[in-house]
């Protein structure tokens, strides 16, 4: 194994238990992924517990979601796959928190976040004065099927896309490197639990 790839693979296992300890993972759900020097990902293969990952619970998959060890990788791989090939990411992260799950049902279309100071923690936000949408796919079984509507999404929408939601699902983000997508995953569930609060949904 490649000293990026160990490097890598440490982060995420690193990354699934912040994300467990703050309940955005249960069950086994959600899955990690890194892009490494070479063009190749570092990705949680599929069922394990992320907030008991180890460095051998991460697997090496292509540019196209393939294994390369003959591993399964986690079933949404695709949709890793799809914000690599449109961002500059070379981390996205995917959490199963309540709030992302809740907002999702009880919003349609896109969620806007808007004049909240904590959207500086995306990447050329520098004012609270702003909108980002996020916008929610219908959940879908069949991933790449679901990447490909996002995939649309994204080529016909002109405002950078920091994330999205699936419907009862969860949320996708991504960075730069994996400290920078844990703190998108951070701001996100930040301000969808000010939105659930505002919808009178608070815990
Ligand atoms: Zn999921």
């Amino acid at each position: 194994m490649s000293d990026d790839f160990t490097q890598r693979a440490t982060e995420l296992v690193e990354a699934g238990r912040f994300l467990y300890q703050r309940g955005m993972v249960p069950a086994t759900s959600g899955n990690f992924s890194a892009k490494l020097d070479d063009g190749t990902l570092a990705v949680t293969v599929s069922g394990r517990h992320k907030g008991k990952l180890a460095v051998a619970d991460i697997m090496r998959v292509n540019d196209k979601g393939e294994s390369l060890d003959g591993r399964r990788p986690s079933a949404e791989t695709l949709l890793h796959v799809q914000i690599y090939s449109r961002t500059n990411a070379r981390s996205v992260l995917h959490p199963h928190s309540v709030n992302a799950t809740l907002l999702s049902k009880l919003t349609t279309g896109h969620l806007v976040l808007q004049d909240y100071e904590l959207l500086k923690a995306f990447p050329g936000v520098d004012t609270h004065e702003c909108r980002v949408t996020v916008p929610i796919f219908n959940n879908d079984q069949n991933i790449g099927r679901l990447a490909d509507q996002v995939d649309t999404y994204m080529t016909v929408q002109p405002e950078p896309v920091f994330g999205y939601l699936i419907n009862g699902h969860g949320f996708y983000t991504w960075g730069e490197n994996i400290e920078s997508a844990l703190r998108h995953v951070e701001a996100f569930e930040f301000l969808f639990e000010c939105e659930m609060r505002i919808r009178g949904k608070s815990k």
